[in-house]
């Protein structure tokens, strides 16, 4: 059975006594997660360390970082590589969040580089993929995403690709309030199965994981998880509010 997340962006939100708060609000509370459900927080990098030590012994629970460089080291001042994270016991990265692409430049050459750093060092990349308002209003988001993974993700191997964790999240839903809709979440969801199974065949396409991103809440996410293609979620916004949290991940834990 693939693995069904729930993963938390923080972005660049709490200082240190609320980031506290927040992931000893979650990190307090049991939760009945089977086997093969996750939940992976990613607060900013300075909190990493921090995070790994409270989630520890709690089974299910794991941490990522929102971010890592295209180098492993180097004079490359203010940045973080995948090896720094691997070295603190950081399991998984965000590559290619939307907000990365947007207000940091950064290219689909720089995330397929960021994904090979990644893995080369064991971690476990979520990689988002995910058309703007303008694209989806010309109904060209498929050929747009297909882009986005041809670019970044298709020249992994089968062996690599079974490391990595996709997040569709539509930039237009990310922060707006405005989700997709089930139905629009499947479509996409299981165009890009269909797409990774055309490129590593049927059944890595039926193991990988793929989760929804863009305005998920404790409100939506059971109707969206419940979608047979859609595997979780990456909440940004309702992640930074403990009890919100708390519903997506029982959510999950109801799911499939
Ligand atoms: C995100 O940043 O990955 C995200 C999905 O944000 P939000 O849930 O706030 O739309």
């Amino acid at each position: 059975m693939r693995k069904k997340i729930a993963a938390a962006n923080w972005k660049m939100h709490c200082t240190l006594t609320e980031a506290t708060a927040l992931a000893e609000r979650i990190a307090h509370t049991s939760f009945s997660l089977s086997e093969h459900q996750e939940v992976v927080i990613c607060p900013p990098f300075v909190y990493l360390m921090m995070l790994r030590q409270m989630l520890q012994q709690k089974p299910h629970f794991h941490v990522g970082a929102q971010n890592c460089f295209t180098e492993s080291s180097g004079a490359y001042t203010g940045e973080i590589s995948a090896s720094m994270l691997a070295s603190i016991g950081v399991e998984y990265v965000i590559i290619g969040h939307s907000e990365r692409r947007q207000y940091f430049g950064e290219t689909s050459g720089m995330l397929a580089r960021k994904l090979d750093m990644a893995l080369q060092h064991g971690l476990k990349p979520i990689f988002c993929c995910g058309e703007p308002l303008e694209v989806r209003q010309q109904e060209a988001q498929n050929a747009y995403v297909l882009t986005q993974l041809k670019e970044s993700l298709f020249h992994l191997s089968a062996e690599q690709l079974a490391r990595v964790i996709i997040a569709y999240e539509p930039i237009w839903a990310i922060g707006t309030g405005l989700n997709a809709t089930p139905h629009q979440a499947q479509q996409m969801h299981a165009f890009i199965r269909h797409c990774i199974s055309e490129q590593y065949g049927t059944q890595p396409a039926q193991d990988i994981t793929i989760l929804y991103g863009g305005s998920l809440k404790a409100s939506n996410a059971a109707e969206l998880f419940a979608c047979p293609d859609v595997d979780g979620g990456l909440v940004g916004g309702a992640s930074l509010k403990a009890e919100e949290f708390k519903q997506i991940i029982n959510a999950l834990s109801a799911a499939h």
